[in-house]
């Protein structure tokens, strides 16, 4: 049997891609000096492929596909890589999304009222004559695109076929390799149809196109089978069973890329298991062995990962992924050795700790819930907290300077003590809270100084949780982060973050947010092991939370916050799917809270999604207090506060903590009045969008007296 492998890594082994791209961005190199670079990098990458049978072969992109392609059919001109670079993180830049239920974000191409034609790439991706050159396909292309109305949908699909169709003739492609990941989303009829005309279309390329579909089950597979392709690719991982069982009623001559290796989680693929799979398969379709999804979602490769001995045998990153499609077509084969050796000692697990699993087996109903219920206990926090009306305050971190991190970095080298290291960071602490003070606002942050990453850090701080050292992911552009791996049980290993909470609070008579990271954000960006239902992984790290809040209350500490920025990111595809996802991840949260006294304030914090539609969902979660990013669509999310009559307190983000200058009062002051059309006055907490990690200080001084003027120009006129 055949193999072929799509969307490895461009990051490289040592993040040679950052380097390279920021290098360029900097100045420290020429455009030459990063192209030669950016194909030393490719070559690494079929050095890599060179294990399987085939490739996609113009993989590459020097920040994103979508807003590469976004070029190539004249939606944006960019003659050169400065004017690349600027769609990318310039001023006005391409906004930026989620990539279907990932957190890699990819830019979202504006439609409005353009023309399309093909124009070039500022640099060289695509070659002439190539085999399997890559593209997003025209159907993912325009939907995951903004304004496109609904009744220009089909028009807008089939330009961009036409125009790939063009494309590929200029080019004389040989063959094309195209991803299709939306069709995996839930289509109408209407959009079901528009997609066989569109490949209609494209077949007027006349030259063999695979199509790939990703990240679930395709609602309809017979019919892509029936689409005039050469061979269509499906997830058989994370279909939840659909893809295959659909399988079995096609009849086709087409070929199957059968998606059996996991392009999204690290776990070692039983491959005896999935060998059964492909033999059934094989005797059906023309199969050929295939990830599940691309690969870029996982770190490079295990080698240099600093993982304890035992889950190092239980991991594949990409490089290994690769491997274990060599190692399923020489298990079918009849080799069995090689791959007996990989999968010894799969089934052992480790990291169970008893304690946990009754503290989970014993939840009742009543332990997820709060009491009192809102109301009543919104009117004991104002007598307790006694805030102004329209209190001010910050998401959480502040500027992680060059010095913060710097110093991280020594302590986590073993260069300084760890006496030495809380010395620093209770500096830094101190000098936050004197700022805020100074600045006047009302519920101040100890500025997580001490957090390089708000999921990586809980991470080091649980048992069952495991640090990869240097597994890095991109998340969008060049930004990388490391995915921790939830291997086994997890519990809190000692206090977490109670100290630094309480340092900061025993500075100022001000009430001080204690800072956590949500259970469901946790599991999001991290990989999450599968051998215990993800419910169950979800309680036990809200009650690991639940004990980190026990602890603050003693320490005197009277607000909590709970930050879900991923919850919508996690959703499944699938809205029908929803009610399933939301029942855990809801119930989970409140786990982490439903034990607090009544004069405790619980706040989370969530930002850049549509958060329209799953409004229902988050009111659910029973906090006292929601601070929202809202820069994109702050209509949208009035609107839906509007609909489901919100009882509780928010704060709307007055300020984009991504523009580069700082907002004036007016600025802010529109945005506030816009929302308290909607929203009562007395529940209008006034905040930044989100977190200040990347800003400077010289911005979120003045930005935050802005921000304080604004709310006590707004208390005046209220008197
Ligand atoms: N508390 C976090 C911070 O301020 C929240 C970050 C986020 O929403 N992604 O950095
Ligand atoms: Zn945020």
């Amino acid at each position: 049997m055949k193999t072929y492998a799509y969307g490895f890594p461009r990051l490289g082994k040592n993040r040679e891609f950052k380097r390279l791209v920021e290098g360029y961005w900097s100045g420290k190199l020429t455009e030459g000096e990063l192209l030669k670079g950016i194909e030393e990098l490719n070559k690494k990458r079929e050095e890599a492929y060179a294990r399987v049978g085939g490739h996609p072969s113009s993989e590459m992109t020097l920040y994103d596909h979508m807003v590469d392609q976004a070029v190539l059919f004249g939606l944006y001109r960019a003659e050169s890589l400065p004017d690349y670079f600027e769609l990318c993180r310039g001023k006005n830049a391409l906004q930026m999304k989620k990539w279907f239920n990932t957190n890699y974000h990819y830019l979202v191409p504006d439609f409005s009222g353009k023309e399309l034609s093909l124009s070039n790439l500022p640099y060289p991706k695509w070659k002439k004559g190539e085999e399997n050159a890559y593209l997003i396909g025209p159907f993912t292309f325009v939907k995951l695109s903004k304004e496109v109305k609904e009744e220009e949908f089909k028009e807008r699909v089939l330009e961009v076929a036409r125009l790939t169709v063009q494309f590929a003739k200029e080019m004389e492609f040989k063959s094309l390799h195209i991803d299709e990941p939306a069709l995996a989303l839930e289509l109408s009829d209407k959009e079901w149809e528009v997609l066989k005309e569109v490949y209609r279309e494209l077949s007027k390329a006349e030259i063999p196109i695979n199509l790939f579909t990703y990240y679930a089950g395709v609602d309809r597979l017979s019919e892509v089978f029936e689409l005039p392709v050469s061979g269509v690719g499906v997830d058989l991982i994370h279909d939840g069973g659909g893809n295959l069982k659909q399988l079995k009623e096609i009849e086709s001559d087409k070929t199957l890329f059968a998606g059996v290796v996991d392009g999204r989680n690290v776990w070692r693929n039983d491959l005896f298991k999935t060998a059964r799979v492909l033999k059934e398969l094989s005797g059906r379709f023309k199969t050929v062995i295939t990830n599940a999804a691309p690969l870029f979602h996982l770190p490079v490769s295990l080698s240099g990962a600093t993982l304890p001995q035992e889950l190092l045998k239980k991991v594949a990153f990409a490089q290994e992924k690769l491997e274990e499609l060599s190692l399923l077509a020489e298990l079918l084969q009849g080799k069995e050795e090689r791959a007996k050796e990989w999968v010894e000692g799969l089934e052992s697990s480790f990291g169970e700790i008893k304690r946990v699993r009754e503290r989970v087996a014993s939840l009742k109903e009543e332990d997820f819930v709060r009491r009192p219920a809102y109301p009543e206990r919104e009117k004991i926090q104002k007598e307790v907290l006694n805030l102004p009306l329209f209190p001010t305050t910050t998401i959480g971190s502040f500027p992680q300077t060059e010095e913060v991190r710097r110093v991280r970095l020594f302590y986590k080298k073993g260069k300084l003590s760890q006496e030495d290291y809380e010395t620093f960071i209770r500096g830094e602490i101190a000098k936050a809270i004197e700022i805020q003070k100074e600045l006047g606002l009302d519920v101040l942050v100890h500025g997580e100084f001490e957090r390089s990453d708000m999921v990586e850090f809980f991470a080091e701080k649980m048992k069952g949780i495991a640090t990869t050292g240097n597994g890095w992911v991109i998340s969008y552009g060049t930004r990388c982060y490391r995915p921790p791996i939830i291997y086994g049980d997890v519990e809190r290993d000692g206090q977490m973050t109670v100290k630094e909470i309480a340092f900061a609070q025993s500075l100022t008579e001000k009430p001080v947010k204690g800072m956590l990271t949500g259970p469901t954000t946790i599991i999001a960006w991290s990989f999450v092991r599968e051998d215990i239902p993800i419910r169950e992984v979800a309680y036990q790290i809200a009650l690991a939370l639940k004990d980190e809040i026990a602890d603050y209350e003693k320490e005197g500490i009277k607000i909590v916050q709970i930050d879900e920025p991923a919850i919508r990111e996690k959703a499944p595809l699938k809205k029908r799917e929803w009610d399933e996802y939301f029942d855990w991840a809801v119930k989970a949260f409140r786990l982490c809270h439903s034990c607090v006294k009544p004069e405790t304030q619980i706040h989370t914090h969530m930002c850049y999604s549509e958060f329209g539609e799953i409004m229902e969902y988050i009111l659910q979660m029973d906090f006292d207090v929601i601070s929202i990013e809202a820069t994109r669509s702050k209509g949208d999310i009035i609107e839906a506060f509007e609909k489901v009559n919100f009882d509780r307190q928010i704060g709307l983000g007055v300020w984009d903590i991504h523009t580069p200058y700082v907002p004036s009062v007016e600025e802010m002051a529109e945005i506030v009045e816009r929302a308290l059309r909607v929203i009562p006055k007395e529940k209008f907490w006034v905040n930044p969008d989100c977190g200040l990690k990347t800003r400077r200080w010289e911005e979120v001084i003045p930005a935050l007296r802005n921000l304080v003027r604004l709310a006590r120009k707004l208390r005046k006129e209220e008197q």
